[in-house]
This record gives structure tokens, C-alpha cells and sequence, in this order.
């Protein structure tokens, strides 16, 4: 079974002693869920003091970023050999990566394939820009996004990474354009199918899909009932812990319901 999943990415904001702030506060409204996985994902200096600091019942860490060389000459970078006693997680791909710091396909690949090197999950993000998506290139974007990043792995790997897919066109437009619960069912369904394709049904139906765009305690559970939907990567949300909080309720809520449907306590 795969295992809802609710992520944060905090992105550039808070210092060290907000990021403590911030767990303090959601230590406090979040409780231990057995089948949720609530993940964090600060900035690169707050990792480390989180690693020591967060309840690892209730949170996992998540790089947002690292570089693709293992170590050497490269001023500025922090390698996924450094993170790998850190982070359980790394997001790779992340839109803001591709547009404004110009990661290409074949950057994100070699991400995806150092990450697995050095034993750190991968959470790849894909997803159309607004401009591909109304000139019909989504089903095109995805596809080479996916096979591109994923091209030097088993399936084995697959099967345990997580893929977020994030419209660019609906990633914080808050009070703005949303991508509706049907349009990105439809991709997701894809992404699905498309891992089964290349790498099997095993992986297809192991690989965790998220979906990540404006999502908040208003939207969260039109996505999470969609059924190729393991969870939500929630931006400018999860920085606000009565949002992020209520975000983690409505999907322990959803799965009560549904265990209740079951017959199971
Ligand atoms: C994100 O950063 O991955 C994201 C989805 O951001 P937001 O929730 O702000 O749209």
C-alpha cells in the first residue's frame, strides 16, 4: 500500500531559529498518524539543526536541492553525499529549479541519479507551463520530464521515488488560477501509466505521485481523493502551521473515512 504523504517545501524563507519556531508550533498540532507521512523541507542551513531537533515519529526531512558530483572543486555546492545523513528526502526538478536557475532535462537526471547514488529518496517534480499546456504540449512535457530524469535508473529505484506533479501555471496563484481535481487526475493518471510502460506494474504501482499548486486546507481533499493521488507537495501553505496543520487533518480525516468504508477500526 502506498502511504499518504503531505509535504511542505519552505522554500527560500526562515532562518534557522523561524524553521525551529515553525516545527515547535506543528509539533504541537500534529499528531503521530501511522499511515501519513508529514515531510519538511527547509532551506539547506536549517537541515541540519531540524535532523536533531524534529519528532522522527511524526516528521521527515527533505533537501530542496543538491549538486550532482559527489564532491570536489565546486564553490557553492552541497552534494548529496553531504545531505545523505540528513535528509530522508530531496526534491529535484522543482519548477523555480528549471526556470530560474536553468536546470535542464539532463541536469535533473543526473539529480535524480546521484540522489539514488547516495541512498536519498528522490522527489522528482514535473509539470507544463502555461504556455506548453494551451499549445496541448502537457502530454509531451510529461513525458520527456519523466523519461529524461528517470532514464539511468532500475525499477527497483522507481519504485521507491516519489513524483510530484506540479502545473506551473497553478504554483502559487493563491486566491488565483487552481488546477482543478479532473485536470490533474488526467496527468496523473498518465504519469502512472507511463511508469508502468518503461518500468513495469510493480513500480507503477509503487511509485508515490503527489500533487503540488496552490494547495491549502480549502483545496487539499478535491486532490488527495483522486486515486493515482499519494498526497500533496504544498508550497506557500505549509509556511503558515495553522494551514500546513489543517492540511495534515483533512488527509488523516480522508483515511479514517475510508478505513471506516473498509469495515476496518
Ligand atoms: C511548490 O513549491 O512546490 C508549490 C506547489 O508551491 P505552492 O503551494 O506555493 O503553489
Amino acid at each position: 500500500m502506498r502511504k499518504l504523504m503531505i509535504v511542505g517545501n519552505w522554500k527560500m524563507n526562515l532562518n534557522t531559529n523561524e524553521a525551529s519556531l515553525l516545527v515547535h508550533r506543528l509539533n504541537g498540532l500534529i499528531q503521530v498518524h501511522r499511515d501519513l507521512e508529514v515531510v519538511l523541507a527547509p532551506s539547506l542551513l536549517s537541515l541540519q539543526p531540524l535532523s536533531l531537533e524534529i519528532d522522527r515519529r511524526k516528521f521527515r526531512l527533505a533537501a530542496q536541492n543538491a549538486y550532482f558530483k559527489d564532491e570536489g572543486a565546486y564553490t557553492g555546492e552541497v552534494s548529496f553525499t553531504m545531505l545523505r545523513d540528513l535528509a530522508h528526502y530531496v526534491i529535484i526538478g522543482h519548477s523555480e529549479r528549471r526556470i530560474y536557475f536553468h536546470e535542464t532535462l539532463e541536469v535533473v537526471r543526473d539529480k535524480v541519479a546521484a540522489a539514488v547514488r547516495n541512498r536519498v529518496t528522490p522527489l522528482l517534480c514535473i509539470g507544463e507551463t502555461e504556455q506548453e499546456r494551451k499549445a496541448g504540449e502537457t502530454k509531451q512535457v510529461i513525458h520527456d520530464q519523466l523519461t529524461t530524469a528517470l532514464s539511468n535508473l532500475t525499477a527497483n529505484d522507481v519504485e521507491d521515488m516519489i513524483i510530484a506533479y506540479e502545473p506551473v501555471w497553478a504554483i502559487s496563484t493563491f486566491g488565483g488560477i487552481l488546477a482543478k481535481p479532473h485536470e490533474a487526475e488526467e496527468v496523473m493518471k498518465r504519469i502512472r501509466y507511463e511508469i508502468g510502460e518503461l518500468y513495469g506494474e510493480k513500480a507503477a504501482e509503487s511509485v508515490r505521485i503527489l500533487y503540488g499548486g496552490s494547495v491549502d486546507e480549502q483545496v487539499v481533499r478535491g486532490y488527495l481523493e483522486i486515486d493515482d493521488c499519494d498526497g500533496a507537495l504544498v508550497g506557500g501553505a505549509s509556511l503558515n502551521y495553522h494551514k500546513f496543520s489543517a492540511i495534515v487533518d483533512s488527509a488523516y480525516r480522508m483515511l479514517q473515512e475510508q478505513r471506516k468504508d473498509n469495515g476496518e477500526r
